[in-house]
């Protein structure tokens, strides 16, 4: 595909700045214009053009009105090539190793000549100011690597916002033909339940440690988990890794049931040595067949798509409210109220979804 002209200045600019003009981690540079044209935008993603896959979300990401709705013109012609593909969360505390494992997981598929796609939910932002799977330079081998894309996660928002734009991010990856999306999030607040909801298949990377850190692990989290994996299985670790998969096997099968014809697993890997690496993904194969056969693949499929519509619904509808001057006009006094002690919070909730419905009945 001959390269996009839009791209020169950027390309330019890059090589003054003596950083290299592109590589598979989309740096969300250049920025949006006006002549980025959907139509256009979506028959280069449809044929693989890694740069303006990167265009395309930049303008799936952008919340300004325009671009919105340029956006929704683009997804709209994408939607239909989409879906052909794996989808795989892939979760862990931080320190677990979570980049390291996508790196040589990904590397490795690439070498079986698969397309992966590499996005990311971190709402951390949100509350820290700083993002957990963002900041650090990450995946930098297989960021070079043709038949790869990472796009890190969106820059602050709420989970909601953040899971949104990831799913749409999803959709332009899998229109421009990868073929193993992995969707990966830290251990922080809900963004593992998004995930899941989002994916066909939860993987959970636990620490090499004793059977005592099942007790770290969040209950609601393993029961998430399609597949355990314990990282680290190397060295000096190998030993306590495999002790783990014994360990935290025993307690599994208490904490997860088997689901249309699957029952989780758990095994060790090593993501500096690859050991274990091609067995994770065999048992990603054995799932697929598995859950195809039972139905329960289709049916997850489905269910994303209508747990997307209604997320889609409840955060349009708080973006509205939000937005809603009789609601803005009343905020600040009931929120005082509230934290006073003079109405209850389902009382101020009453009173500006009143404020709410009446003026929506009003226009
Ligand atoms: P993340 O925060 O979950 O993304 O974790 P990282 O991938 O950044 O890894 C955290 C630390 O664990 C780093 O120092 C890695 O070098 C190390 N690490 C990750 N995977 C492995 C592995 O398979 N074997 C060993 N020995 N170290 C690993």
């Amino acid at each position: 595909m001959a390269d996009d002209p839009n791209d020169e200045a950027p390309r330019r600019k890059a090589a003054r700045q003596g950083r290299p003009a592109s590589s598979g981690t989309d740096s969300r540079a250049g920025a949006l214009e006006g002549r980025d044209d959907p139509t256009d935008l979506a028959r280069r993603v449809l044929a693989g053009d890694r740069r303006a896959l990167a265009r395309a979300i930049t303008l799936i990401e952008s919340v300004r009105d325009d671009h919105r709705a340029a956006a929704e013109t683009l997804l709209g012609l994408l939607l239909a090539k989409s879906g052909r593909s794996i989808r795989i969360g892939v979760s862990g505390a931080p320190g677990v190793g979570k980049s390291t494992f996508i790196e040589a997981f990904g590397l490795m598929l690439i070498e079986k000549g698969h397309r992966v796609g590499v996005l990311a939910v971190d709402p951390s932002s949100e509350r820290s100011g700083g993002s957990i799977l963002g900041d650090k330079t990450r995946m930098e081998k297989l960021s070079v690597v043709e038949s790869a894309f990472i796009r890190p996660s969106p820059a602050g928002g709420t989970l909601g916002g953040v899971a949104r734009r990831s799913r749409e991010a999803m959709i332009a990856v899998e229109a421009a033909g990868f073929d193993v999306v992995l969707i990966e999030t830290v251990g922080v607040g809900q963004s593992e339940t998004a995930v899941a909801r989002m994916t066909d298949l939860f993987m959970l990377l636990i620490q090499p440690g004793g059977g005592d850190d099942l007790q770290g692990l969040k209950r609601g989290i393993v029961e998430l988990a399609d597949l355990l994996v314990v990282t680290k299985a190397d060295g000096d670790l190998k030993a306590r890794a495999e002790r783990a998969v014994g360990d935290y096997g025993a307690a599994l099968h208490l904490l997860t049931a088997a689901e249309g014809g699957w029952t989780p697993r758990i095994m060790a890997a090593s993501a500096v040595t690859g050991e274990g690496m091609e067995a994770v993904w065999r048992a990603v194969g054995d799932f697929r067949a598995a859950a195809t056969a039972s139905g329960a693949f289709a049916e997850r499929r489905r269910r994303q798509g209508v747990d997307w519509m209604w997320d889609e619904v409840f955060e349009s509808l708080k973006a509205m409210l939000r937005a809603d001057p009789e609601v803005r006009a009343m905020l600040r006094a009931l929120e005082r109220q509230v934290t006073d002690g003079a109405i209850t919070p389902t009382d101020a909730a009453g009173r500006l979804l009143a404020a709410f419905m009446g003026a929506k009945s009003d226009t």
